[in-house]
């Protein structure tokens, strides 16, 4: 890893920027300043402690970190809170029951506003149905639904009854749910009967029943299913009697008074299944009291939020760890007024996502670099056509964003001022880790910038040295964070296989990832390391050349992968998406693309082959699969495919190549 080819698409066009300092009535103003750093810098555990703080605890912490067991932390020792009523209940008592909590906006253009009253009145009721079920704190629930109220509801009623919440993504299939309601042992699962998907009513319900069999089959650990109706469509719709009830005949009919129980800061909160990018998909297990303090201190600071003023968007969904801490736990701990979307960003048509952010007056806005790119591909005169000067403060996450879609997301969006947040963190990590403060650093367009003040992470070589400025390397996490995963689901040695073996003399985390320093000493994710590949011995990660493709004013969308090659060791494949005003011109275009790389790189990063196709494989939380294109490019069956939103993409990928 360290024999970095060190260059960078950044600074190829001289004309241009390459760093950006906050407005400075941004800056005057912010809620986090500089001095965050100082502060955490002298004295990392009292700065978590005085985040925790932020939160209410019912019973007061006595030990700030217990890391004798390292790898498996206890965080905030001794201390008593609920989640939900610190996610509700707080803001209720503080005299904000008014206060808009979500604005809910449905695929077909039905919409509910509700108030942290209406919000604590849902969740009492679902709580108090849950516990007539017989369910305690410590049993799971599997949550497979679409992006309606309910499904906030129903995760603020596990929280606040301490049962752990195990969200599976309603466009996972039926097999997919299965393994995870198996693993998880779940004796609850809350769906709804179908959802709308680019403006059709599609059953979902189906699918829980094919997922939990029946007879011999049948999934042991379940209970009952308990079944929202969102679509009211579905002729076919089968009930199993005695196993499945209807929301608006069970929770609707309960008491909206329910008085909670504190927990202790460990108690587990929920289970998520990483998407599987890399391999069978693991159950990361995240606790209470560490992972709300990271995710709300992380939430006020880097989105730089005013409850009474902000309206937030993040785009994510419920289904994977963003949807999670920054549309669920995030933004209702800190008593935000938020947008919640069901539907597709083209549904009814391309302006959907800035007719809300117009409507609404969206000041934050936090979304996916694939999703930046899509409306690059769609054109800017959408974006144009509306006003969108409500946008204060623009983030991204998932995926190394590339320079190009960065310039484009800050200009077309943010009226060329607004600052970008890019958020380095994972599912294992339950908060953001490494991101700008948009206050107070000078941004630069893909670099995800330095570690957010308490979080100590760095890029090491194979021997655990640091890596120079201008290199590249492992990028590891060297001191433990509240918001750290604290297992995977009853596998031990999983997680200590996964993330702590290949530093265990040095007792630190190993991401996964990939990174380098610029020579200003700013922090690059390069992405996963299975994506840096070897091209006659020199490291290239598939970030930067997707990020040279995305430069020409051609291509919206790139993936790379390094296919086996008998020259080269391996050979740059490239399957591109053109700008919805492309013209492709055929072997010209291709010729002009590898000639981008050449220039912006360096001939070595030259693609072998490079296709011109109508969509990329992805999965759920809109990123590229590129082991599956690596089994397209080698002539291979394809993996695993369970993941995948759209698992026909292949067909349309194979036929142009
Ligand atoms: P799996 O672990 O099953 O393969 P996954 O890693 O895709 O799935 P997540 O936990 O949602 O699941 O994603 C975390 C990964 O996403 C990071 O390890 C990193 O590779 C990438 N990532 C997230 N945010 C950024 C960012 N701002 N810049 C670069 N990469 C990012
Ligand atoms: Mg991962």
């Amino acid at each position: 890893m360290s024999s970095a080819t060190g260059q960078s698409t950044q600074g190829s066009q001289d004309d241009i920027p390459s760093a950006y300092p906050p407005p400075p009535e941004f800056a005057e103003n912010a809620v986090a300043k500089a001095d965050l750093y100082d502060e955490a810098e002298q004295d990392r555990l009292a700065y978590w402690a005085k985040e925790a703080r932020r939160l209410q605890w019912d019973t007061d912490f006595t030990d700030t970190l217990d890391w004798t067991d390292a790898p498996f932390a206890k965080w905030f020792v001794g201390g008593k809170l609920n989640v939900a009523a610190n996610c509700v209940d707080r803001h209720v008592d503080a005299g904000n029951g008014d206060r808009v909590a979500i604005h809910w906006v449905g695929e077909p253009g039905d919409t509910r506003d509700i108030t942290y009253s209406d919000l604590l009145t849902e969740v009492s009721r679902a709580a108090n149905y849950f516990t007539s079920l017989g369910l305690v704190a410590g049993d799971r629930v599997a949550v497979y639904m679409p992006m309606v109220p309910e499904a906030i509801v129903t995760i603020l009623a596990c929280a606040r009854l301490g049962l752990p919440h195990s969200v599976v993504f309603a466009g996972f299939s039926a097999g997919a749910l299965r393994s995870r309601v198996d693993d998880a042992e779940a004796k609850l699962v809350v769906t709804t009967d179908g959802q709308f998907r680019r403006g059709q009513p599609a059953p979902l319900k189906e699918a829980v029943d094919s997922a939990l069999g029946t007879g011999d089959d049948a999934a042991k650990s379940v209970e009952k299913v308990l079944v929202v109706r969102r679509t009211g469509h579905d002729p076919d719709l089968t009930w199993v009697e005695g196993r499945d009830v209807w929301w608006h005949e069970t929770v609707a009919n309960e008491s909206d008074s329910h008085a909670y129980e504190s927990f202790d800061a460990e108690h587990p909160l929920f289970l998520l299944y990483t998407s599987g990018t890399t391999g069978k998909p693991k159950g990361i297990l995240h606790t209470s009291g560490g992972y709300l303090t990271q995710v709300s201190s992380t939430f006020h600071n880097v989105f730089d939020h005013r409850p009474e003023s902000d309206v937030f968007w993040c785009g994510a969904d419920i289904g994977w760890v963003t949807g999670h801490s920054y549309l669920v736990y995030g933004p209702l701990s800190n008593g935000a007024t938020e947008i919640i979307y069901e539907g597709t960003p083209n549904s009814p048509n391309e302006h959907r996502h800035f007719e809300i952010i117009e409507k609404y007056g969206v000041t934050t806005y936090y979304i996916a670099p694939t999703l930046i790119r899509t409306f690059m591909k769609w054109g800017r005169e959408i974006p144009d056509a509306h006003d969108l000067s409500s946008l204060r403060l623009l983030g991204s996450v998932g995926e190394p964003i590339n320079p190009e879609a960065w310039r484009w997301y800050r200009e077309v969006l943010g009226a060329n001022s607004a600052p970008i947040v890019d958020t380095w963190w994972q599912t294992e990590t339950g908060g953001m880790m490494v991101s700008p403060l948009p206050g107070v650093t000078a941004t630069k367009p893909g670099s995800a910038m330095k570690p957010l003040p308490g979080i100590s992470a760095k890029i090491v070589d194979d021997d655990a040295n640091e890596v120079a400025q201008g290199e590249q390397g492992y990028l590891v996490i060297d001191k433990p964070w509240p918001a750290m995963l604290r297992g995977i689901w009853r596998d031990n040695d999983r997680y200590k296989e996964t993330y702590w073996s290949r530093f265990a003399a040095q007792g630190w985390y190993f991401a996964g990832d990939g990174a380098r320093y610029d020579s200003d000493g700013a922090l690059w994710v390069l992405g996963r390391i299975d994506d840096v590949m070897n091209i006659s011995g020199h490291r290239i990660s598939t970030s930067e050349v997707e990020s040279a493709l995305v430069n020409h004013h051609g291509v919206a969308e790139a993936a790379v992968i390094g296919a086996a090659d008998e020259t080269t060791g391996q050979g740059i494949v490239a399957f591109v998406i053109l700008r919805g005003s492309t013209v492709d011109t055929g072997d010209a275009l291709i010729k002009e693309l590898k000639d981008q790389v050449s220039k912006d790189i360096s001939p070595i990063a030259k693609p072998r082959e490079i296709y011109v196709v109508p969509e990329l494989p992805k999965t759920r939380s809109g990123k590229i699969m590129r082991r599956l294109l690596k089994d397209v490019a080698e002539g291979r069956e394809l993996g695993d495919t369970s993941t995948l939103v759209d698992p026909t993409v292949f067909e349309n990928i194979r036929k142009k190549k």
